[in-house]
């Protein structure tokens, strides 16, 4: 028996990562954090589950907000490569790659091919407000000679 609030269906893919029914989204709401050429699509937000399955998608040259939160991220890469910043080091992802984004922990994705990238995000559906970088935390970020170029790139 389904719980209220929860309806079985089958939401079909419509090719080039597009679902039926989803609305391709702007990457964030509020206008405070640095981000470019990033799409959004919330697959699965049912709240008898305590999390989001989200779609973000960039392409050439773009990449997501540097932050980091409380919350956790648990990411499969779906489409393309690209890197990503973990912390203090610097990653690079393809298809399938999963990625562990631990409280606290700073974090930003980049698509560094022609191609789009791609990666679906699991997050908890009641989270805290992502933290932006101060200018004494990018500089001591950028003390990393790989962090300082992948900012800058
Ligand atoms: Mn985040």
């Amino acid at each position: 028996m389904m719980a209220d609030g929860e309806t079985a269906r089958v939401r079909a893919c419509l090719g080039g990562f597009r679902w039926h029914g989803l609305e391709c989204r702007p990457y964030k709401e509020e206008g405070d954090a640095a981000f470019r050429n990033i799409s959004r699509q919330i697959l699965f937000d049912e709240p008898a589950q305590d999390c989001e399955l989200r779609y973000f998608e960039m392409g050439a040259g773009g990449y997501s907000s540097l932050e980091r939160h409380q919350h956790t991220h648990a990411v499969i890469v779906l489409r393309g490569r690209g890197q990503c910043l973990l912390g203090t080091t610097v990653r690079k992802v393809a298809t399938f790659d999963l990625v562990t984004i631990p409280a606290w922990t700073w974090h930003q994705f980049r698509a560094t091919d022609a191609e789009p990238f791609g990666f679906l995000c699991m997050v908890n559906r009641v989270r805290d407000r992502p933290q932006l970088p101060s200018e004494s935390d990018l500089a001591a970020l950028k003390s990393f000679p790989e962090v300082a170029a992948f900012l800058s790139s």
